[in-house]
């Protein structure tokens, strides 16, 4: 469960990012964040794993404010949260392999990290984890040789090969055609499924929206504008 609890983020400018949010999200829920450019979509995904920081309230985890959490807590609190972005954010030099194996980076002590030396069990986990996103058999490759949106899965293996019980996609397809972008959509959805990871998507567009989610959040200026069932929303939201 994430409470967001008056949760108001500005930024050093002055703009506001968010403005006063109170939202409860349920375990094993998918919610689609909508909204125009600018609505604080961005802002409210990264405020969670605290990408950046909050200037007000606070955001509570299955009971643990993360927004007063430091330190082994706060790293514990993060590797439960797996992050997908619209730009992937993978090493493009690296093995497909290597970049789902950085999802197993907080588990073990950075030196060993450093080293590249997983052991067999998290190398396991990867592999299952590719297998999850049928791009076993590209294990091997480097990541920049694949396709957008091949390179989105192994952003979403790595997501589940960290074994994170929320995954926060900020604009996942975003860059993808509509095809793929169907098919990252439906790997999420698969995976939100068969795992109950609860899901937050950010999606520019309210009718893939209406396809996927099981809850609807409108937002507008930083405020929740719209939050409801996915019959309800309509695309003035
Ligand atoms: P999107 O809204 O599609 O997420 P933006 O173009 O708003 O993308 O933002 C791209 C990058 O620029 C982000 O890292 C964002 O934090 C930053 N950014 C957006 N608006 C501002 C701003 N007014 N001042 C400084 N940085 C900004
Ligand atoms: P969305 O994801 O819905 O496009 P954002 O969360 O990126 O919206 O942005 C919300 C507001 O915060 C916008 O007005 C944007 O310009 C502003 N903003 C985003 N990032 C920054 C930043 N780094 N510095 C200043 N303003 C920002």
């Amino acid at each position: 469960m994430i409470e967001f609890q008056n949760v108001s983020k500005v930024y050093p400018n002055g703009t506001v990012g968010l403005k006063n949010l109170n939202l409860t999200i349920h375990k094993g829920e998918f919610i689609v964040i909508v909204g125009l450019s600018g609505a604080g979509k961005s802002t409210m995904l990264r405020s969670i794993n605290r990408l950046h920081e909050i200037t007000d309230g606070q955001i509570v985890i299955d009971g643990k404010s993360i927004t007063a959490a430091s330190g082994g807590e706060l790293r514990r609190m993060r590797r439960d949260i797996g992050m997908i972005f619209q730009s992937f954010n993978l090493v493009k030099r690296s093995s497909v392999l290597r970049n789902v194996l950085s999802g197993r980076v907080g588990y073990h002590p950075t030196w060993r990290t450093v080293l590249g030396m997983f052991p067999k069990h998290d190398v396991d986990l990867a592999l299952k984890a590719l297998e999850r996103v049928n791009i076993r058999e590209k294990a091997y490759s480097r990541a920049d040789e694949l396709s957008g949106g091949q390179q989105q899965r192994v952003s979403i293996a790595r997501a589940l090969a960290q074994e994170a019980k929320i995954i926060l996609a900020d604009e996942p397809v975003a860059s993808l055609d509509p095809l793929t972008t169907r098919q990252v959509m439906d790997d999420l959805q698969r995976i939100n499924q068969e795992l109950g990871i609860t899901t937050i998507v950010n999606l520019h567009f309210i009718d893939l929206a209406r396809e996927y989610a099981t809850r609807i959040i409108g937002l507008r200026a930083g405020q929740v504008v719209f939050d409801g069932p996915v019959a309800e929303a309509t695309d003035d939201k």
